[in-house]
């Protein structure tokens, strides 16, 4: 934390609390802190909304406020601002439900000394501080993603252009030449109804060229002249019908026999319905209202509950337009009243849904993918170091307060680079990610793993005392030392050198003090010439932590 100020907005109605946490902050900090005091919560939105604070201490029992209301109330306002809850001894419950609310931390009265205060803030400004640099972060992989999903779709756009292209070739020739034929026969009318006959051929197949693209669904590719892939247009698209009227069916059916490449198969029922997508592969279902086992609401809401992703277009009765709206929401990508049921507005809709499907689907790729990169480590599978230093900061401030174990370990490949020289690349990457294999197995499910640099990786232990930790990083080195790794029929061996800190034994109490000095006994192992682990206090080494 720099030595910037930091502006502390305290809502406290007790003078005499308010007074003990001022004075507490004036004893540390040597006017680090500038506490604006108020003591009704309405007091505290105001304040809020005319200058900037960086951190709030609320208590949750005001003359305007009372309760988990409190809190809720400022959040929700200024989610912006990180809150520190201010409990009384016997209301602690409460103030672990802020917490679980969003509320950074929760300090009890009576019980808070100067140190406590102090961290208590400081951590409350740097975990924000880091969590709005995530959230910039994660906007910025948003709007990369947004870029290359536009390259995508133009690529799309590119092969669409190109296969409409390729098809329409074939009748406009058609067209020009017997056009060219007509100019010339001016004076033989069976020729020339001949050549006008062939013309409107030609004319009505580039027309069904046209509304077959109107009907693309432009995500499926096929492969077409060597390597360069483009639509299928020929793709046929099977429907399912969940109608229980015959007459309505037959209307339906009637419409999509006119349909070019569109086939459909009928259920009366929702669970029929239910068996049948989950079975087979239909492109997009067609449903009323009302059936002997539900309505369409319950249809949707199966859908939903089965994970069932097939597009769905609602076919209502007149009048029903209500409902209509009604269940769009619920779920449903379109609907048509059965009275303007035509081929045209059939086509339009299924044009439309396989659209709106499509949207759907890349903002699910998008999603899972800027997930992915926020905390995981694609080759291992393990934690990002991004998100482990947020956890490792986490089990800190968790030692701290509750005055835990706490151990952390850095384990470095021995001559890896050999590896890479001697086998390739790949079969670098393949021990990487057996190794992260390995970890996953051996050590605990509390336990945090994370890929922490190219060939190295870190372990949080919470909890776990050094001479535990290192059993558990004996047990790991030990595995590996004795794993055959096998690539492209080569086989080696391979070992690991760990390094393992304690947080109530380094001097530095600090995250970064922790890493620090389980590297100092990485390199330690490294230098009494690898395969082995070390601790970091050299005197504890002696003591339990033998060679
Ligand atoms: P030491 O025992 O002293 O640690 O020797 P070393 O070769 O393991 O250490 P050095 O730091 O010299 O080399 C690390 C190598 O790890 C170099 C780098 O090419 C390789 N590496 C880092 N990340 C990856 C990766 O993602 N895949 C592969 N295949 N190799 C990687
Ligand atoms: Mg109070
Ligand atoms: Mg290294
Ligand atoms: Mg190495």
């Amino acid at each position: 934390m720099s030595r910037e100020i930091i502006r502390v907005l305290l809502v406290e109605d007790n003078p005499g609390d308010a007074r003990l946490i001022r004075e507490l902050l004036a004893e540390v900090a040597n006017g680090q802190f500038e506490v604006i005091t108020v003591g009704r919560l309405g007091q505290g939105l105001r304040s809020l909304f005319a200058e900037r604070f960086e951190v709030v201490l609320l208590d949750l029992s005001l003359p305007d406020s009372q309760g988990l209301e409190t809190f809720t109330r400022m959040q929700s306002q200024f989610a912006r601002t990180p809150i520190v809850v201010l409990s009384g001894l016997d209301d602690e419950t409460l103030a672990l439900k802020a917490v679980q609310k969003g509320a950074q931390d929760y300090l009890i009265k009576g019980q808070v000394n100067s140190n406590l205060l102090v961290r208590s803030i400081r951590y409350a400004v740097e975990r924000h501080a880091v969590r709005e640099e995530l959230q910039k972060a994660n906007l910025k992989i948003l709007e990369q993603q947004k870029s290359v999903i536009e390259e995508e779709r133009l690529k799309v756009l590119l092969q669409m252009a190109g296969a409409t292209a390729h098809e329409l070739n074939q009748p406009l020739s058609v067209l020009l030449g017997f056009t060219g034929l007509l100019k010339m026969e001016k004076h033989e009318p069976d020729r020339r109804a001949r050549y006008l006959n062939e013309i409107e051929m030609a004319g009505n197949r580039m027309a069904k060229i046209v509304s077959q693209i109107q009907n693309i669904r432009h995500y499926e590719v096929k492969p077409y002249a060597g390597d360069a892939r483009i639509i299928d247009i020929d793709q046929a698209i099977n429907l399912l019908s969940l109608e229980d009227s015959d007459r309505d069916y037959e209307v339906i059916e009637s419409i999509v026999k006119k349909m070019d490449k569109v086939s459909i198969s009928r259920v009366r029922s929702i669970s029929k319905a239910l068996q049948r997508l989950e079975g087979g592969r239909f492109d997009l279902v067609l449903f009323d209202h009302l059936f002997s086992d539900g309505n369409g609401f319950e249809f949707l809401r199966q859908l939903r509950a089965r994970h069932i992703k097939t597009p769905a277009i609602m076919i209502t009765d007149k009048g029903n337009e209500i409902i209509a709206s009604q269940i769009i929401q619920a779920g449903a990508d379109d609907y048509i009243p059965k009275d303007a049921l035509t081929e045209g507005a059939l086509s339009r809709s299924i044009a439309n849904t396989f659209e709106k499907a499509r949207l759907r689907k890349d903002l699910e790729e998008v999603q899972n993918r800027m997930a992915e990169m926020a905390t995981r480590d694609t080759l291992t599978g393990l934690y990002n170091r991004r998100f482990f230093m947020e956890a490792l900061d986490r089990e800190v401030a968790r030692a701290d307060r509750y005055e835990g174990d706490l151990a952390f370990c850095m384990v470095d490949l021995d001559h890896f680079k050999q590896v890479n020289d001697n086998f390739g690349h790949d079969a670098g990457d393949m021990v990487l990610s057996k190794i992260g294999d390995m970890l996953k197995k051996s050590f605990r499910k509390s336990d945090i793993l994370s890929r922490y640099g190219g060939e190295e990786f870190a372990i949080i232990m919470p909890q776990v005392r050094e001479t535990e930790a290192r059993d558990a990083c004996e047990r790991f080195r030990k595995m590996v030392a004795s794993h055959s790794f096998d690539h492209n029929s080569f086989q080696f061996n391979l070992t690991v050198s760990m390094g393992i800190a304690s947080y109530n034994t380094v001097t530095e109490q600090s995250p970064m003090g922790l890493v620090k000095a389980a590297d100092q006994a990485l390199y330690q192992a490294k230098d009494r010439g690898r395969n082995v682990t070390e601790c970091h206090n050299i005197s504890r080494v002696r003591a339990d932590c033998p060679p």
